[in-house]
């Protein structure tokens, strides 16, 4: 049976201004996969639609988001480890800056990690019925579950996303579950600013993380597994909490890298060589790289077209393997846009496939390539294929 390594990288595709970074960078390894497989155009949701990084993975995973996304918060929580119970309804968090009853920081200075997590101490673990839990993660970013009877996660953002006043939540149903979810949070939030504001660790902050803004609420419902699903035993290598969220949604063991961070600085050649293990445990492992998406949000080419470079030095790693190789994207974020973008994102398949004429990795030489226009819900079909575990239709 033949192993699939799936290379995500995230924000891959671009456009030309006049070159993309992929075609400005020197990527040899990735040029000889692409001239040994075969390519195509990604479009991971339908075409032209610009994905999230949250559903764009579900789609490409086999997971139809139109029905196994709830909202980012569940998947946020999972990442950081929290085990979810059906029903409970989970929120993306920032510690934040609050300052005459105004949010003046919505990263509260970009507080650093372990002040964070000594702050969790002050914040209400229950009320009412309602059990809180909340995890932080890196800097000022977190999690935040409530779990009891009869919540709901229909009901709107407290994060103002600009400066200004902290939102009140308000059911956006007339359901007694999301009054009642939107009552708990408007008390949370008052609950955790009256504690945060007279913690030790703020005393000396210029900057105090003194409240908690929330977004992306979303209830949890289990779904069947990925191997369940797909007889295939997964695996996932990544760094940021999404990625590891959306691994364990579906099941897929989570392999911890030491270095493996998920930012600018991650250690490539640690994950490259964590996937080599990960190969001969697993018929799937996917390994996840956001830099590519973070230099395209700044807008910084230079970044981008060198962080491509970065990774084609793993390729020979990942090669070692045996394995058949896909190399693609979640999404396009173009640097001259500092966003996502609806353009699809380039394919390669290496090992195991036909070939075609194609030669180089990038935006416009991959729209010649064999594959045509694929969506992401054809991958894990691409990928059964590979494997010999794809199963006939009909007699
Ligand atoms: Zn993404």
């Amino acid at each position: 049976m033949k192993k699939v390594i799936l290379v995500i990288i995230d924000g891959l595709g671009d456009l030309p201004t006049p070159k993309t970074p992929l075609q400005a960078a020197k990527i040899p390894n990735i040029n000889r996969l692409a001239k040994d497989g075969i390519t195509g155009i990604l479009h991971p949701l339908d075409r032209f639609v610009v994905p999230g990084s949250d559903t764009s993975h579900l789609a490409i995973l086999g997971y139809d988001p139109s029905h196994f996304y709830t909202g980012r918060g569940p998947l946020e929580a999972l990442g950081l480890g929290i085990q979810l119970n059906p029903g409970d309804v989970a929120f993306r968090a920032n510690f934040a800056t609050l300052e005459n009853g105004k949010i003046t920081d919505r990263r509260a200075g970009r507080v650093d990690s372990a002040t964070a997590a000594s702050l969790v101490k002050y914040l209400p673990k229950k009320i009412d019925d309602v059990e809180i839990i909340f995890k932080s993660s890196v800097e000022h970013r977190g999690a935040l579950v409530l779990r009891g009877q009869g919540l709901s996660s229909s009901i709107s953002e407290t994060d103002p996303h600009i400066s200004g006043e902290i939102h009140q939540c308000v059911p956006l149903d007339n359901s007694p579950e999301a009054v009642k979810t939107a009552a708990i949070v408007n008390k949370f939030t008052e609950l955790s600013v009256k504690a945060l504001s007279t913690a030790n660790e703020n005393k000396n902050r210029q900057k105090k993380a003194n409240a908690l803004l929330l977004r992306g609420a979303g209830e949890f419902v289990p779904a069947a597994s990925f191997y369940e699903r797909f007889e295939l035993l997964g695996a996932c290598i990544a760094g940021g909490a999404l990625y590891k969220g959306v691994a364990s949604f579906m099941g897929m063991d989570i392999l911890m890298v030491s270095g493996g961070t998920g930012d600018k600085n991650t250690d490539l050649v640690a994950k490259a060589k964590a996937t080599v293990r990960a190969v001969q445990g697993y018929d799937f492992v996917l390994l996840h790289i956001k830099m590519c998406d973070s230099f395209g949000h700044d807008g910084d080419f230079e970044g981008k077209k060198a962080a491509l470079e970065k990774i084609d030095k793993i390729i020979p790693i990942l090669e070692e393997t045996g394995a058949s190789i896909i190399v693609t994207g979640d999404h396009s974020t173009p640097v001259s846009l500092k966003a996502h973008s609806g353009h699809g994102v380039q394919i390669l398949v290496y090992g195991g496939e036909r070939y075609d004429d194609v030669k180089k990795f990038d935006e416009i030489s991959c729209a010649q390539g064999g594959l045509g226009h694929i969506s992401g819900k054809d991958i894990i079909p691409l990928v059964l294929n590979i494997s010999g575990k794809a199963k006939k239709q009909g007699s």
